[in-house]
């Protein structure tokens, strides 16, 4: 289903974490009005007949009760004229039993969290304020009544190392989300990461490193049924210049899914792959030639194939995640 995004950019934020740089990474400095969202909505409907509408960029369910109405009600007027669901994304410590009933009494289907990630001293140096006990606490709290339930992972934080990155898509996929996002830490010039770096207090990952570990915890999500539907930031081209340092390259999750190829076809002894026809750069590209000469490819028509169903023995087929 396609997804109308709404961004809210640090709505329902009470402080800033280290990394974060809304205005800087999207350009977006405004909420829109309810008018600017119907006005939206309705545009989109004239492209499309089903969309799923999703309030992305800050804490949705920190904003006062009444704002979240509001945005809510806006939408849910399109409940049965076009629009699905609508998903949100919060942080973890603005989730309690009231806030998730409240979220499902007016139309939410879907949660995303900032995770960010499992361990302690990773949050508390990039300033998340909250903690992993949080993260499971929200997740509980939503699975519990039936929401499918995201989660947004970063790499290469503050006190992070690739041990906890790894470790924290394990604990993640063993407590049932649905939906993962893994995006690579940069350094934008209007976050506070900057000035750590300046400082010496913080040094990025580099490209490889972001790559390789970005795969390592896609399979380790999806082999436990966990779909990664984004891998690496989506920063609008005019907006490139705010990012000082970091992993960025604007392929990152195609390059990583050309990754995940090749490890899968060296390490399992596959003989086939089939893959459809939007995505053979997965197999063909970013240095990944050489699989031909050892692997059988077939291209496939249409745009049906997705990342399941793998005979590890004999074929692979490489197909897309969808949310
Ligand atoms: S990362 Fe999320 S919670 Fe932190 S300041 Fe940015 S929008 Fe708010």
């Amino acid at each position: 289903m396609k997804i109308i995004p709404i961004f809210l950019p640090y709505a329902g934020c009470k402080h800033r974490c280290v990394f974060c740089d809304q205005f800087g990474a999207t350009g977006e400095a405004k909420r829109p009005s309810p008018e600017e969202i119907k006005n939206k909505i309705t545009n989109y409907l004239k492209t499309s007949k089903e969309y799923e509408v999703a309030f992305y960029g800050g804490t949705f369910t920190g904003l006062p009760k009444e704002v979240q109405k509001i945005y809510l009600k806006t939408v849910s007027e399109w409940f049965g004229k076009g629009v699905k669901l609508i998903r949100v994304s919060t942080r973890p410590d603005e989730i309690d039993e009231e806030m998730a009933d409240f979220l499902k009494l007016h139309g939410v289907k879907i949660v995303e969290i900032g995770a960010q990630s499992m361990f302690d001293d990773v949050l508390e140096a990039s300033k998340r304020g909250h903690t992993s006990e949080d993260v499971k606490n929200a997740i509980k709290i939503l699975k519990g009544r039936g929401f499918t339930v995201g989660v947004h992972l970063m790499i290469g934080l503050p006190e992070s190392s690739r041990e906890k990155d790894l470790r924290s898509a394990e604990i993640l996929s063993e407590l049932g989300v649905d939906i993962a996002r893994i995006h690579p830490t940069l350094v934008f010039k209007g976050a506070e990461l900057y000035k750590m770096m300046k400082k010496g207090e913080y040094k990025p990952l580099n490209i490889e490193e972001a790559i390789d570990r970005s795969s390592e915890m896609t399979i380790i999500l999806e082999e436990r049924g966990v779909r990664v539907v984004r891998l690496g930031l989506y920063i609008p081209e005019d907006q490139r210049e705010n990012i000082a340092a970091g992993p960025y390259h604007p392929s990152f999750g195609d390059i990583v899914r050309s990754r995940i190829v090749r490890k899968l076809v060296e390490n399992l002894s596959i003989k086939r792959i089939e893959v459809d026809k939007n995505h053979e750069s997965w197999v063909y590209g970013h240095g990944n030639r050489e699989i031909f000469r050892k692997v059988g490819v077939k291209i496939l028509k249409g745009d049906k194939l997705l990342f399941d169903e793998l005979d590890y023995e004999k074929t692979l087929r490489v197909y897309r995640s969808r949310s």
